[in-house]
């Protein structure tokens, strides 16, 4: 039996791989469906990681992850997790996808979540060269100059007035003239007076060259076309959390849940189930960077060790 099963190899799950063995836990074995890494593999640059300096891309960060974790001897199954199920005695079940399953005393879900596309045409193209969903990845690159905003829920507005404080201006397109967003968040970004809302339009294309982004042409309510430009849009549509491993066959989570999918966590990165811990961008309120998650992952660790040692910190 595994004293501790971590699901996902992101900055999450290898720093709970990490702290979990060098903390003294013999068997753990790390569930990752494709490579180690995560998704900030798919950067071209990260800028925010602690003590690293000069021009270096998500996968030369995480690189060296997973080879110092296996030093200490975590275990690393390229596998896919279909489901965590805990049985009456607090065993966990871990069921792969090749239909075999693994028992564990304590797990620790680090299945991160998946921006949402918005669809229109040069998104995927230009993503990661002009196109981002993360303004404080990538908001900095674009000091002093124009950007663009899509989205007119909570996060793109928040996103709105996080990049009008770094550039120049925001334009903050939205397909309808009503926001989800909380009034309070709505009247701030009225009032700020570098950013101009683009409203009942819709994203068409988004264009440029080698160099990247040039701008983006929407489509306005009269049907007529309308060029922005600018060398950054970010897109801000709603995430899709990495959840599915916590639904029962029932159809019920395993734990507790916010409304939006995100996984209820206290500070020690707990859930509801005792010896069930997330770490990192499924958990609510997750500020969605490397640092942060690798945070959560150490976190969830030492209260795995503590949980299979019998005593809670
Ligand atoms: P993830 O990195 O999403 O890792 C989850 C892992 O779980 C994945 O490898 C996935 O394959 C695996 N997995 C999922 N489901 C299963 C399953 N059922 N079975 C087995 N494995 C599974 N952050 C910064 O701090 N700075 C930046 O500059 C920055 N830039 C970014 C640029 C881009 C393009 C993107 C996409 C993200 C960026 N981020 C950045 C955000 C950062 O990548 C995430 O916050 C971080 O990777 C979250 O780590 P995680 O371990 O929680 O999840
Ligand atoms: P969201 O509320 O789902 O909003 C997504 C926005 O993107 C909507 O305005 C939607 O337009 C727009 N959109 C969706 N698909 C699109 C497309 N293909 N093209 C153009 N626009 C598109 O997502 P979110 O802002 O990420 O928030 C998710 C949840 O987290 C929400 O419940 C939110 O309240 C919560 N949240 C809370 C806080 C906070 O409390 N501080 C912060 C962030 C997020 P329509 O409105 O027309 O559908």
């Amino acid at each position: 039996m595994l004293d501790c099963a971590i699901i996902g190899g992101g900055p999450a799950g290898l720093t709970a791989g990490l702290y979990t063995t060098r903390g003294g836990l013999d068997n753990v074995i790390m569930y990752e469906k494709g490579l180690p890494g995560g998704q900030i593999t798919m950067s071209s640059e990260i800028e925010n990681y602690p003590g690293v300096t000069g021009h270096i891309t998500g996968m030369d960060l995480m690189i060296p992850w997973p080879e110092q974790c296996q030093k200490f001897g975590l275990k690393h199954e390229m596998a896919e997790v279909s489901r965590i199920s805990r049985r009456e005695d607090g065993i966990f079940l871990v069921h792969k996808s090749d239909g075999t399953s693994e028992e564990a005393k304590s797990v620790i879900v680090c299945t991160g979540s998946t921006p949402k596309r918005a669809g229109f045409t040069g998104e995927d193209t230009f993503f990661g060269r002009g196109v981002s969903t993360c303004a404080t990845c990538d908001g900095f690159f674009y000091k002093n100059k124009e950007v663009a905003v899509i989205g007119g829920g909570d996060t793109a507005l928040e996103e709105a007035l996080y990049l009008a404080k770094i550039c120049t201006k925001v334009y903050l397109i939205h397909r309808r003239d009503g926001f989800r967003a909380a009034p309070n968040t709505i009247a701030r970004v009225k009032a700020s007076e570098n950013i101009e809302l683009v409203l009942n339009a819709v994203p068409e294309e988004v264009f440029g060259g080698a160099m990247g982004v040039d701008g983006i042409r929407v489509k306005l309510q009269d049907g007529s076309i309308r060029q922005i430009d600018v060398p950054g849009v970010f897109t801000f549509v709603g995430h899709n959390v990495n959840n599915q491993v916590l639904i029962q066959e029932d159809g019920s989570f395993l734990c507790e849940m916010t409304p939006w999918g995100e996984v209820k966590v206290d500070l020690n990165m707990k859930t509801s189930i005792p010896g069930l811990f997330a770490a990192g961008d499924l958990r609510e309120s997750a500020p969605k960077q490397v640092v942060c998650a690798a945070g959560d992952g150490a976190v969830a660790a030492l209260q795995a060790i503590a949980y299979v040692d019998g005593h809670q910190l």
